[in-house]
């Protein structure tokens, strides 16, 4: 093990001072006895250079979408401008008091407008409350708005959610966590909604359909018309899941398509780092016969002023004050950055990297869904199936070549699903690199698979035991010396 590898704590020495304070300019506080500790804390005591040497290569342990390529399917991992995270935190920003007057927040409440509207735009919805934390903040809020309209009808016998099995597990989740019952429909083979297994559970039980398009194997629902309307004959509503909005920016509106409810991720379609549990934005939008259920609060615009309001309806707020402001105003930048004459080329450059890459390594790797494939696609692992070679294998030795490995095993319908997507914003040089790669694996597994199934090979730590490094965490010094 390196020397900086150690525990900041391993590498502490007594009485070594990494800080200078002159007395004089420290204030003088008496805090009172209570406050005060019993002994004193148990802190690493390194140099300053130490200290610097520590984060610098803690930072570098890990690997992110600024060290190398990152297709991880259905996360969305684009490039995040310098910009927006300098414009995010301009102290103007960064020091508002959530609970300041409405007057001396104007230009926040600007952004927030004018996100909702760009959002209503894009996606073709009525009007948005951008007060959700993460897409799945998002989907309980449209799920709460679903049982509210229902519930205002008094249709209450409503209970039921359909959700197809290519849904991404959040969508049972939301639906269960909101009191709905999930009524889950076998989808077909590419993912797609099979249109009699719908027809079979529509009825007057049904509350709504929550839809991912393109779905989650990056397939285009081409029945989405019939689809809303047996969901909206049966008195169901539809509920668009926007993480994969990516697709469709300048194509396709989802509100067109019949949609009356959708969250959308803006930490994936519109930027700003993520990853690790956050942080998100994920508002909610809907067609003009909810938008009295948005959850609060929603920007209004009155002559010149914007004021914060509330819906008649509201299902009431779901987050503390306005939400994530931050990601939001990096979404505002994004957009801007775009603006209305670029933006639509978000979708269709997403689209043509994932087929570029989808048609240079199909000879070498099970394409179960071939065609055109949307922003993203799914290989079922390896075409040769002799090497015994897993998808996690080439996941783990794409580590040893710098490159994150994409999402596996996931969706569920295929056994070694391998989805990748690779966004907008790489470069055809970095998208050849990886497919370079991919078939130097492919080629692996036969020569040499065992390198292959003990992979990574030059990385930090070797393969770990996934399940209990969930279960069992270490997180804290001692529990390590424990070990
Ligand atoms: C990421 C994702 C979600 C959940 O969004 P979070 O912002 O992570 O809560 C839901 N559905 C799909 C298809 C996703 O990819």
């Amino acid at each position: 093990m390196r020397y900086y590898d150690r525990l900041i704590f391993e590498m502490s020495n007594p009485g070594r001072i990494g800080y200078h304070f002159k007395k004089k300019d420290m204030p003088d506080v008496t805090l009172p006895k209570q406050l005060l500790r019993a002994k004193k804390a148990e802190l690493p005591e390194v140099s300053e250079f130490g200290v610097v040497r520590h984060y610098t290569n803690v930072s570098q342990k890990n690997f992110g979408v600024e060290t190398g390529f990152y297709p991880l399917g259905s996360c969305t991992m684009k490039y995040n401008p310098k910009i927006n995270d300098e414009l995010a935190t301009l102290p103007g920003f960064a020091n508002i008091h959530p609970l300041q007057p409405q007057h001396t927040v104007q230009g926040l409440l600007k952004i927030y407008h004018e996100t909702a509207r760009m959002l209503s735009e894009l996606s073709g919805l009525a009007a948005y409350s951008l007060n959700p934390f993460a897409g799945a903040h998002g989907e309980l809020a449209g799920l709460m708005i679903i049982k509210a309209y229902h519930e205002k009808n008094k249709d209450t016998k409503r209970t039921k959610i359909i959700v197809p099995d290519s849904a991404h597990g959040t969508n049972p989740a939301s639906a269960t966590v909101c009191g709905f019952e999930t009524v889950e429909i076998k989808s077909n083979l590419d993912g797609t909604i099979n249109m009699d297994a719908l027809r079979e559970v529509l009825g007057d039980d049904i509350a709504g359909l929550m839809l991912t398009n393109p779905n989650t194997a990056g397939v285009f629902e081409k029945d989405i018309l019939e689809i809303s309307r047996l969901v909206h004959e049966a008195g169901g509503l539809l509920y668009y899941d926007g993480a994969n909005l990516n697709a469709l920016l300048g194509e396709a509106k989802p509100g067109d398509m019949g949609f009356n409810i959708t969250h959308i991720n803006l930490h994936k379609t519109f930027s700003t780092p993520h990853g690790g549990g956050g942080p998100g934005s994920g508002p909610v939008g809907v067609c003009e016969r909810l938008v009295e259920f948005l959850p609060d609060p929603v920007v209004k615009k009155e002559g010149d002023v914007y004021v914060l309001d509330n819906a008649s309806d509201s299902i009431g707020s779901l987050g503390t004050f306005f939400g994530n402001a931050s990601v939001v105003i990096r979404a505002y930048v994004y957009l801007m950055t775009f603006g209305k004459e670029h933006i639509g080329k978000i979708g269709p450059y997403a689209v043509l990297n994932a087929n570029y890459i989808q048609e240079s390594l199909k000879d070498l790797y099970e394409l179960p869904i071939d065609g055109h494939c949307m922003h993203e696609f799914v290989f079922d692992g390896l075409k040769d199936k002799s090497t015994g070679v897993k998808t996690l294998d080439i996941a783990k030795r794409l580590l040893d070549y710098g490159f994150h490995a994409p999402t596996v095993y996931f969706p569920l319908i295929f056994s070694q699903s391998m989805m990748i997507e690779p966004t907008e914003v790489e470069s055809k040089e970095t998208l050849n690199d990886f497919i370079d790669i991919m078939r130097k694996v492919a080629k692996e597994a036969i020569d040499d698979p065992e390198t292959l199934k003990t992979a990574p090979h030059h990385t930090i730590v070797r393969r770990l035991d996934e399940a209990k490094a969930a279960r069992q965490p270490i997180l804290k010094f001692k529990d390590l010396q424990n070990e």
